[in-house]
């Protein structure tokens, strides 16, 4: 049979034997011929064009040359041996280095013979050398076969040492292509899909990834590959939603009653935006549709959220269940809890605190009327998910800040109602909209993208260290004004102590610059006791302090209208996200507030780019796109532990494009045929369990 072909053990291959064959499967992962033909090249180059010596410059980031080896050297001692070549080209000299692996390339190179080197440039006293450059004879056989376009392997030392350079890799690739019968890869894809997308046969695909006849063949062969892997990714994706909103029944909130309508006519303080309207409409549907609610909610800072929440859960006790929110932090918890209780009180509402700090007549108090029903809402921390919180009849949990809670213990919430309460997670962490898709894809998405209005956008200002006099005299400016300012300063759990003390110099330097009796600073921090915490916050909230220098603690929740001016210490040690979070805390009121960036003088390109960034836009969802450009995916925040990330070929930050078609694609088959049961679809059906074979971590997926 034709696939079985590509079943075939790797040790197979000509030539290869059992003991190279070893370092394939440890080093790549590659057991079988259809291993190998998906270890895909992770560049290419054009080998038909060569650079001269004489026009080298550290700006290039590769170049290829072509001339000879004049001589090879080991020098150095043990550990720090190393192989020089003396390489010279019809312009010039440079040296090639080789440390790792030299004893296996001082056998194998030649001298007066030519070569054609490929690597990266450094200069080096005046003179550029290349290290660990690929190398490949310039002989009549190598040079036939470039095409414009040649494959780049990635490759290991170890894989080196046994011939597999990239070289010897697109040689093994080379012979292998060669046998396949013209049949043995299989079509993947449904014959529909590839019409609807108009893409290239899987067959066609691979023998053109690995070696492109030219650069069209070899986008459309990207392409199609990286579409497929896409589209299985978002197939079992929106199955897997799909399954759970038919088979999880949620419990029916069907009437709009006293308590929603009562508060929404009578005690609402403001209008509501169109788009907090929408995003409420949408969580009614969901919760009247009596199935469970599995609904993100993303929306920036001081986009209101929390009356959205609000709404939510007065829906749910007019249908005589209750509610919950969990706050990632005590002081949040607190803080919604005041909020919340202050706007239920005119409807009679029962509203409790359960955190940390609650003390234990106080639980027990609690628990019992979370039993018999008398308390409606429960507001609180992690302490919520604890087992001895029983509640009489959960409806709803709204999870504020979600990337700050596990998977794990999200599940653990949806035990906690006889039938599964709805979910609504919240969270003021724009996330790219491909980012959403992937890691978020088993979630219905609501966005606040409106903000309330009256809203004066906040300026923001990059200063640096010799500025520093500057800030200064604008904090006075402001203060003399009657406005509130935050100073905060970074804390990295490494050096925790260390940022302490920077934090209590810092509060020392201010205290200098604004002396008690006319100011009064307060100061707040992840050791300081919650009662003192509290205090100092307080006194911040209620005016009695002009400056609160803390660190990043109060990143999320605090709400002090009057606060409008926020300073961030060595702006450049924080992530993009958190210097967005952390500026979302002024802006609150009816004055012009401002952030100012602190950073030493000398920034590296990335800062730089976060700073410009940071001053350009208060839009969080940009702020998220350059994140995601600057860092990759891998470390924007809540997407680690996600099996996503194992791509072969698809990039989520460059492919954003590729993967909503993608994702609209395995949308269309679904709704047509949510069980995959039609004869076209078999294939998909078929391919969606090999992947899920091949590919471990995808089960983590959603
Ligand atoms: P976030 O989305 O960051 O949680 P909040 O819910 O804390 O935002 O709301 C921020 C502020 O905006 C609060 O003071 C809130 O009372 C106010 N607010 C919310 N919705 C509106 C609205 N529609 N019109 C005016 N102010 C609003
Ligand atoms: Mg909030």
């Amino acid at each position: 049979m034709a696939s079985a072909f590509l079943d075939t053990p790797i040790e197979y291959l000509k030539g290869i034997g059992p003991q190279r064959a070893d370092v394939l499967k440890t080093e790549l992962g590659v057991f079988t011929f259809r291993d190998l033909i998906t270890h895909y090249p992770f560049r290419y180059v054009d080998r038909t064009k060569f650079q001269s010596v004489k026009d080298l410059s550290e700006d290039l980031p590769y170049v290829q040359l072509r001339g000879v080896i004049e001589s090879l050297t080991t020098v150095g001692v043990k550990r720090a041996q190393r192989l020089v070549a003396v390489f010279r080209d019809n312009t010039g000299i440079i040296e090639l280095v080789w440390f790792q692996g030299h004893k296996w390339m001082a056998d194998k190179l030649k001298t007066q013979t030519e070569y054609i080197i490929f690597g990266k440039p450094t200069r080096f006293g005046g003179r550029f050398n290349i290290a660990h450059p690929e190398i490949e004879l310039a002989n009549q056989e190598n040079m036939a076969l470039k095409s414009a376009f040649q494959a780049v392997y990635s490759s290991t030392e170890k894989l080196k040492t046994k011939g597999f350079d990239s070289e010897g890799i697109r040689k093994l690739m080379k012979q292998l292509m060669a046998q396949i019968p013209g049949d043995a890869i299989e079509e993947s894809l449904s014959a529909e899909v590839m019409n609807d997308y108009k893409l290239l046969s899987k067959n066609e695909a691979v023998r053109q990834i690995h070696f492109p006849d030219n650069n069209l063949q070899l986008q459309k062969a990207q392409y199609r590959l990286k579409f497929e892997e896409l589209f299985y990714v978002q197939l079992k994706l929106l199955r897997l939603h799909h399954q759970t909103v038919k088979t999880v029944p949620g419990a029916v909130f069907s009437k709009v009653g006293d308590y929603f309508n009562g508060f929404y006519n009578k005690h609402l303080p403001f209008q509501l935006t169109n788009a907090q309207k929408r995003v409420v409409k949408e969580i009614r549907t969901d919760m009247g549709s009596g199935h469970q609610m599995n609904r993100l909610l993303q929306g920036d800072v001081g986009s209101g959220k929390t009356l959205v929440a609000l709404l939510s859960m007065l829906l749910a006790i007019d249908n005589n269940y209750q509610a919950c929110l969990m706050a990632p932090t005590e002081i949040l918890a607190n803080q919604h809890f005041v909020t919340i209780s202050e706007l239920v009180f005119p409807l009679g509402i029962k509203v409790a605190l359960l955190t940390g700090s609650s003390t234990q007549k106080e639980r027990r108090e609690l628990l019992a009327q979370l039993q018999s029903g008398d308390l409606q809402i429960l507001i609180g921390t992690h302490a919520l998910i604890e087992d001895v919180v029983q509640f009489k009849n959960l409806g709803l949990v709204v999870i504020d800040e979600q990337h700050r809670f596990g998977v794990a213990q999200r599940a653990k919430l949806r035990e906690k109602g006889k039938v599964p309460p709805h979910i609504l997670i919240m969270t003021a962490t724009p996330i790219p909209r491909t980012l959403a898709m992937t890691f978020y894809g088993d979630l219905d998405t609501s966005v606040i993208d409106e903000m309330p209005p009256g809203r004066k956008p906040i300026k923001t200002m990059h200063f640096m260290e010799p500025q520093r006099l500057r800030m200064i005299g604008f904090m006075r400016e402001q203060i003399a004004l009657g406005r509130q300012v935050y100073v905060v300063y970074p804390l990295i759990k490494e050096s925790e102590k260390l940022d302490l003390q920077n934090l209590q110099k810092g509060y020392d330097d201010i205290v200098k610059e604004f002396p008690p009796p006319q100011f009064q600073v307060s100061i707040v921090h992840g050791k300081l006791k919650s009662e003192q915490k509290d205090f100092e916050m307080q006194r911040f909230v209620k005016g009695e302090t002009q400056i609160m220098v803390a660190t990043t603690v109060i990143e999320v929740g605090v709400n002090v209208p009057n606060a409008s001016v926020m300073v961030i210490e060595s702006a450049e040690r924080f992530g993009l996200s958190q210097l967005h979070q952390l500026r979302g805390r002024v802006g609150r009121g009816a004055e012009q507030s401002f952030c100012i960036l602190m950073t030493s003088y000398k920034l590296g390109a990335d800062s730089r780019t976060r700073m410009e960034t940071m001053v350009r836009t208060n839009d969080g969802f940009e702020i998220s796109e350059v994140d995601l450009k600057l860092r990759g995916p891998g470390d924007i925040e809540g997407t680690q532990q996600s099996g996503v990330l194992d791509l072969k070929i698809a990039d989520l930050v460059h492919d954003g494009q590729i993967l909503q078609m993608a994702r609209a694609a395995a949308q269309t088959v679904l709704n047509e045929d949510a069980d995959l049961k039609l004869e076209k679809n078999k294939v998909l059906e078929k391919n969606l369990i090999l992947n899920a074979k091949n590919r471990p971590s995808w089960a983590k997926v959603g």
